[in-house]
């Protein structure tokens, strides 16, 4: 029935709330969705891979992917930059390939705003309570005292956007969050406008139809 057209799924939440753990099983589940790749001027963190967790890049580079409209989506976040390279979207939604985002919502209303905005999944994930929110930023292991204060507050501005998304799932019970996504995928991928082989299958039913005896 001809190629299904991508999906650019943005899953966004407050830091801690489950969401790059989220995303792995969604590629593990389905390993032909395209991870987005960013760009951001932070330094990498222990154990992060230059081109596999982010593109780490100096802040000239990042200005002139700007100017260069070279990025779907950038933002400030924590005192650096993000942004979505343009290039591989564009490739993977030729490909038929969904496209999977873990951005801010900043980028979030940027890419809703774009060209491609018919195409956008938007998820947004909470925390079960802000006590818990913080017990796994701590449990990650990954950031100082003064680093995880910063998230916290940051985490505040995050959920205050939390009604611009399509679908939001309270990441509770990780293993429910996780089928819940699935179904969530499954379902959007059916939508019409997803499906752009249908006109033609319709018309092969409507042949057939005419041609019955
Ligand atoms: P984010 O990408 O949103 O910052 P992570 O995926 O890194 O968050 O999750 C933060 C921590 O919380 C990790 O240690 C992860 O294993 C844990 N975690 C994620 N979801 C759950 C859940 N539903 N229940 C308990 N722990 C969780
Ligand atoms: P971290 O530094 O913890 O990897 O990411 C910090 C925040 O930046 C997270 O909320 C993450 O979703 C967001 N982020 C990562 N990449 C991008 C991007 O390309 N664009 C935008 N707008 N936000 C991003």
């Amino acid at each position: 029935m001809g190629q299904r057209r991508g999906l650019l799924i943005i899953l966004s939440s407050p830091s801690g709330a489950g969401k790059s753990t989220l995303a792995r099983r969604l590629r593990d589940w389905d390993p032909s969705i395209r991870f987005s790749v960013s760009a951001t001027t932070r330094a990498p963190r222990p154990g992060e891979e230059d081109g596999k967790d982010y593109h780490f890049v100096d802040e000239e580079a990042f200005r002139r992917m700007v100017t260069d409209r070279r990025m779907l989506e950038h933002a400030h976040v924590f005192g650096h930059f993000y942004g979505s390279p343009a290039g591989p979207v564009e490739e993977a939604i030729a490909d038929g390939c969904d496209v999977l985002f873990d951005i801010d919502w900043q980028g979030a209303q940027q890419i809703q705003k774009s060209d491609l905005a018919s195409h956008v999944l938007s998820i947004f994930l909470l925390p079960p309570s802000i006590g818990e929110l913080r017990r796994r930023l701590i449990s990650r292991g990954q950031d100082t005292d003064e680093t995880i204060g910063k998230r916290m507050q940051k985490s505040w501005d995050e959920i205050s956007h939390w009604d611009s998304y399509s679908y939001v799932l309270v990441n509770d019970d990780l293993d429910a969050t996780e089928e819940k996504l699935k179904t969530i995928v499954t379902a959007e991928r059916l939508r019409a406008s997803q499906q752009p082989g249908l006109l033609e299958h319709v018309r092969a039913l409507q042949a057939e139809f005419e041609e019955r005896p």
